[in-house]
């Protein structure tokens, strides 16, 4: 596996995953354990690890592709707000090691806790299918 990382490998197609937006730059999909319905993942294709490594125009890419696709889903899905979280070490809470966004949608005045839920893989695929850019 590239890089040895698993989002590489998603990037690459060698890993499934339920892809709601794709261009040249970047890819998103469904986190498949979602702290909230429809929480997504903005990944660059090029692997770098976090913010601190990540070339200043690849993250003015990226984020501009977060705002796209946050924009497009908070009227698809549809939410009442979003998190955008983005975590930087193990300390922060990092599990994978290649610089992703979070997009965590939120739903009236529910409080979360930023916590993983396992995923319903025939629910995450039907929504990645409804939502998609
Ligand atoms: P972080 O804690 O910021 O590193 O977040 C990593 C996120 O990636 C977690 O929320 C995981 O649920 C999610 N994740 C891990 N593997 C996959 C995968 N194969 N497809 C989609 N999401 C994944
Ligand atoms: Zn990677």
């Amino acid at each position: 596996m590239k890089n040895n990382c698993v989002f590489c490998a998603i990037a690459a197609g060698e890993i499934p995953s339920f892809k709601v937006y794709e261009d040249d730059v970047v890819l998103a999909y469904l986190d498949i354990n979602p702290f909230t319905k429809g929480h997504i993942l903005v990944i660059p294709k090029e692997h770098t690890e976090g913010l601190l490594d990540t070339p200043d125009a690849t993250l003015a890419a990226v984020i501009a592709r977060v705002k796209k696709v946050a924009a497009h889903v908070k009227e698809a899905l549809p939410c009442d707000g979003f998190n955008i979280l983005q975590n930087n070490g193990e300390a922060a809470g990092q599990t994978v090691k290649h610089v992703h966004f979070h997009i965590v949608p939120r739903y009236g005045m529910e409080p979360i806790a930023f916590e993983n839920h396992k995923g319903d893989m025939e629910a995450l695929k039907a929504l990645a299918e409804r939502i998609h850019l």
